[in-house]
């Protein structure tokens, strides 16, 4: 079968294109892999692709003002010549948006925040805030599928290749908006939330002092998160939110600090490989669904963890 795997904005492989990358290769069974990035193409990307068994990568010759409408279009020339069965994607909000578009267009099943795939293009799911996991199979030609990040191990293929590269153009853009500006977030050297195979999350129990939290996460060398009565709170960005109404992480190691564990915050984090929770209120839901529980004030608890980390370094 043939996968194109959308890999954004991509300059370069991080860890979230290198997992799709190999999702796609293991599915493929002898199709071709073919990778799209919706900037010109770099050096970087095509050496970065080589490892993963990629066989065609396409790239436009310029970034376009009307940037939606025209990501649409590059996406749905390269599934033209491509031909795939299955275009895979993380779960950004720019790939769910171009998926949701081409979906309908071509008449294409839409499937985000997958967990696993099958040869058969089954697609495993968490529903109903995580409380459930379910299995569907696509009945369309072609599919698109979002994949949570950590979801598989990133594994280079047993042999490398030298992908062809093509140059791009979108095919029928329909700008139906334009984008007139647009504000980058602030620039973080912590690894990004959805992608973090560690997160330090905090919540009301800290009070509105995150430094601790950022502390903890920062020796650890991962992201940091909250739940909604800290970002409602205003203590840390919205973006920082897990949960239902926020976005899902799946990291190995989910630090919980002052989070009570309410269901709407666990949907976003439940899938966590292993669960550390700290809380001073030993009935607190979060200890359910932790693999090592820690019932004590944070600001004991805290300074004690990443003194001792310190020291182990
Ligand atoms: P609390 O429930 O107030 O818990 C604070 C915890 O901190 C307590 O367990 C307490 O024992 C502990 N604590 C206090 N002080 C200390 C200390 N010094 N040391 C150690 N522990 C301490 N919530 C989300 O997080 N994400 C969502 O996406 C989300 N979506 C929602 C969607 C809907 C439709 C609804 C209705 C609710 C949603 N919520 C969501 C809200 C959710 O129900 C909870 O209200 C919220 O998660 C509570 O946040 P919290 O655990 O930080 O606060």
């Amino acid at each position: 079968m043939n996968i194109l795997v959308d890999l954004g904005h991509a300059e370069s492989i991080a860890s979230a294109e290198a997992e799709l990358l190999t999702m796609a290769l293991s599915l493929a069974d002898g199709g071709v892999v073919s990778a799209l990035t919706h900037v010109p193409l770099q050096d970087q990307l095509v050496a970065d692709l080589g490892p993963y068994g990629v066989g065609r990568v396409f790239a436009p010759q310029t970034v376009a003002a009307d940037v939606s409408a025209t990501d649409t279009g590059l996406l749905e020339s390269v599934i033209r010549e491509t031909g795939p069965r299955l275009v895979l994607a993380s779960p950004t909000a720019d790939a769910t948006e171009w998926f949701g578009r081409l979906g309908a267009r071509l008449g294409a099943a839409v499937i985000t925040e997958a967990i696993a795939l099958a040869e058969d293009r089954t697609v495993t799911k968490s529903v109903l805030a995580g409380t459930h996991t379910t299995r569907v199979v696509p009945k369309t030609d072609l599919v698109f599928v979002t994949v949570k990040a950590n979801s598989i191990e990133a594994q280079p293929a047993p042999s490398a290749t030298t992908p062809q590269t093509h140059r791009c153009e979108p095919g029928i853009a329909r700008p139906a908006a334009r984008i007139v500006s647009t504000s980058p977030a602030p620039v973080s050297d912590r690894p990004k939330l959805t992608e973090a195979r560690v997160v330090v999350a905090g919540g009301r129990g800290l009070d509105g002092d995150f430094s601790l939290v950022e502390q903890l996460a920062d020796e650890l060398g991962g992201a940091v998160g909250a739940s909604r009565a800290a970002t409602d709170a205003g203590w840390i960005e919205h973006s920082a939110q897990i949960g239902q109404t926020g976005v899902t992480v799946s990291p190995q190691l989910f630090v919980s600090v002052g989070i009570s564990g309410a269901v709407q915050q666990r949907a976003g984090m439940q899938t966590s490989k292993v669960i550390v929770a700290i809380n001073k209120d030993e009935e607190a839901q979060v200890f359910e669904i932790a693999d090592f529980g820690i019932v004590g004030d944070l600001n004991d608890v805290l300074p004690q963890a990443i003194a001792e980390i310190r020291r182990r370094r």
